[in-house]
């Protein structure tokens, strides 16, 4: 192709890609598939990779992220960007309307009202309709620049569309970037599975992948942002109140939250912010009250600002999901690694329409940081659906704070210090009754080894008879000790017999991840359990042999040596293996061996089978998974939305498949 040519595509391919993106993010109506969208990604990054000259800064390309130097640079907001001054009641808002009637010298105002949501304010700067840059908020004068992963976010418009007339010579819209409660729960199960430190709630999650230095894993974090206000607009149609500059932000292609009203009294204010309060845990994203603005733009500058914040605005708060109560006691739970965790026992106390009696203190750093101790007068805190926290001490009532116990709870045993990414303490008993009743619980549990009708309750009362102290006892149970026990009818005994029996034939991953290694959850006991086969190479591995696995870190590879090294395990496994398990993983049925040996990387939504599926699919055919893409990887399989590998990919010039390509390879 000319270069000549070669611009005109690169123009034309970028546009419609936009205007795809544009459906799809702010519209919700996609008129092509995913795959035909990503087809003309892919020619168009392949053109951008052969003219580099050519390629525009706002080129769709630059949605998929890519990693930036270190060292942020800071923006000053050319237009002071105000916090609002709060109100936290119906009271509160009728003095704010005072004020407002006041200095309108009795004008009547329309109000226009917005829900205020718990993410990061930003301030997105566009030139000519480009976007030039995204900043954060910072102290109001000063921001952050994040322009490189404000990009990523589809629902932001690369460059502005409608009109050339409408389009402002210099434009700065004020946004709020947040991540809805689907992302969050997806984004803390992954990093749960991978043994990350999980985020406390999605506003922390949001200011995280909103700073990172690499915009290709903010790219996958799915952040949203809606526009509310703009800070400079110069040129452009006039606009003459809040209801128009929303509207005209629409056409120019950003989204803004469908739940903004505009209001002729105050009256329907308060019942917009009533209405809310009642149906804030129904939205699909956090909120914390009402934004509430005078709708006139005149009348907002007429009215004006204190030092601090506009005059012609304010924010009404709902009530937060907090309560006070007493801590009657903090117990110190004792998990199945020894783990010590401080939980508080409160005075019964309602809370935004639930009882609540019990409140995590997450540790004993926790601990010091509050301050706290059994007997103190504390705020409680509950958002959504999460465990009830305490937020501080509001009377001291005890002496001092609560002491890191010198010996287990449970057992007396020792209690031991350990710092890896938090402090934790643990109880390095192997005898600890609790440690090994977690441990059985685990043992016998679902994802583990599946054994029906050994729940905790079942597990409690073994122990209790003396019948079960460890693993190998489960084993050596008879149905008649079983029928001498509470609650035991004779077919119950005969089924939890049958059970048990049927758990030794369970799979190497299976064992692997029901033994408890610390570190290892059941995704890396599946892939060390395909890897090593049986339980004896596991036993002689080292940590060279563990970390040349893909997914198994160094971390997770001196676990396994230590684990696999004790005496202790040792003597268990082999008394698995007399009461008859085969530590076996099956091996997998191959259709044929036309992959064998091929290293396949899933990336993005597949739609006629899961990224799972598909993997196992290839499995017959002799292929591997491997989880990030390299010189070494075969073929890429790309679905909807692919993430960073996608152009890693690209860049090493690996086979690029979509689904449709996919399938033929496999049919074929
Ligand atoms: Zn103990």
């Amino acid at each position: 192709m000319k270069k000549k040519d070669a611009s005109t595509k690169i123009t034309s391919l970028s546009k419609a890609l936009e205007e795809h993106n544009y459906r799809y993010y702010v519209l919700d109506q996609p008129s092509i598939s995913d795959k035909e969208y990503d087809d003309l990604l892919k020619e168009l990054m392949s053109l951008e990779e052969h003219y580099p000259e050519l390629k525009q800064t706002n080129s769709p390309t630059q949605r998929i992220g890519a990693k930036v130097p270190s060292g942020s640079k800071t923006v000053k907001h050319e237009v002071k960007m105000y916090s609002l001054d709060n109100t936290y009641s119906i009271e509160e808002i009728k003095k704010w309307h005072e004020r407002v009637l006041k200095g309108l010298d009795g004008e009547k105002p329309e109000y226009f009202v917005e829900l205020k949501l718990d993410g990061i304010s930003a301030s997105l700067r566009y030139e000519n309709g480009e976007m030039v840059y995204g900043v954060t908020r910072g102290d109001g004068l000063v921001g952050e620049d994040v322009t490189h992963n404000v990009k990523t976010i589809r629902s932001i418009p690369l460059q502005l569309k409608n009109s050339k007339q409408s389009i402002p010579a210099r434009l700065d819209v004020r946004a709020e970037i947040f991540m809805d409660h689907k992302a969050f729960k997806a984004l803390n199960a992954k990093r749960r599975e991978q043994n990350e430190e999980l985020f406390a709630n999605a506003r922390n999650a949001t200011s995280g992948s909103i700073k990172l230095l690499d915009s290709r894993i903010t790219a996958e974090r799915n952040l949203k942002c809606f526009i509310h206000s703009f800070g400079m607009l110069e040129g452009g149609e006039v606009i003459a109140s809040q209801a128009e500059f929303l509207k005209q932000v629409k056409a120019w292609g950003f989204l803004t939250n469908k739940h903004n009203r505009l209001c002729q009294s105050i009256d329907e204010v308060i019942a917009y912010c009533m209405e809310f309060q009642e149906k804030r845990d129904a939205l699909p994203y956090e909120t914390d009250g009402v934004v509430i603005k005078v709708n006139d733009l005149t009348q907002q500058q007429i009215l004006g600002h204190t030092q601090k914040a506009p005059r012609w605005a304010v924010s009404y708060k709902f009530p937060a999901q907090q309560a006070t109560t007493e801590i009657d006691h903090i117990i110190v739970q004792v998990g199945r690694t020894g783990v010590l965790t401080p939980v508080a026992e409160l005075k019964p106390v309602e809370c935004a329409g639930v009882t609540i009696s019990r409140a995590t203190l997450h540790n004993f750093d926790e601990i010091s940081r509050l301050k706290v101790n059994a007997g103190d007068r504390v705020l409680i805190e509950r958002a959504g659906d999460v465990i009830p926290k305490i937020v501080k001490v509001v009377e001291k009532k005890s002496k001092g704070i609560l002491k890191v116990p010198k010996k287990c709870p449970e057992c007396g045993g020792k209690v031991v210090k350990e710092e890896t990414d938090a402090v934790s303490f643990r109880c390095v008993s192997s005898t600890c009754p609790k440690k090994i009743e977690r441990a059985l619980v685990h043992f016998a549990s679902r994802g583990a080894m599946d054994i029906d009708g050994l729940g905790e309750s079942i597990v409690v009362q073994l122990m209790q008879e003396g019948l079960v102290e460890n693993i190998v006892d489960i084993y050596k149970l008879k149905e008649e000790q079983l029928l001498n026990l509470d609650l035991f009818a004779e077919k119950k005994a005969q089924n939890l017999i049958k059970s048990i029996e049927q758990s030794k034939g369970r799979p190497l991953s299976r064992i692997l991840f029901a033994l408890g290694v610390a570190n290892i959850g059941a995704k890396a006991a599946d892939t060390l359990a395909k890897r090593f086969k049986t339980i004896d190479r596991l036993l002689k591995a080292e940590v060279n042999d563990f970390t040349a696995v893909d997914d198994i870190g160094v971390i997770m590879a001196e676990s396994l040596v230590s684990f696999f090294k004790d005496t202790a395990v040792r003597k268990t496994i082999k008394e698995l293996k007399a009461a008859g398990f085969s530590f076996k993983e099956p091996e997998e049925q191959l259709i044929s061996d036309k992959l064998k040996s091929k290293k396949f990387v899933f990336t993005g939504e597949l739609e006629d089978m899961s990224r799972q599926e598909a993997g196992a699919l290839v499995k017959k055919f002799g292929a591997d998974i491997v989880s990030s893409v390299s010189k070494k990887t075969d073929y890429v399989v790309t679905g909807k939305n692919p993430g960073s590998k996608y152009e890693k990919a690209i860049q090493l010039g690996i086979n690029i498949l979509n689904e449709n390509q996919f399938q033929e390879l496999i049919n074929d």
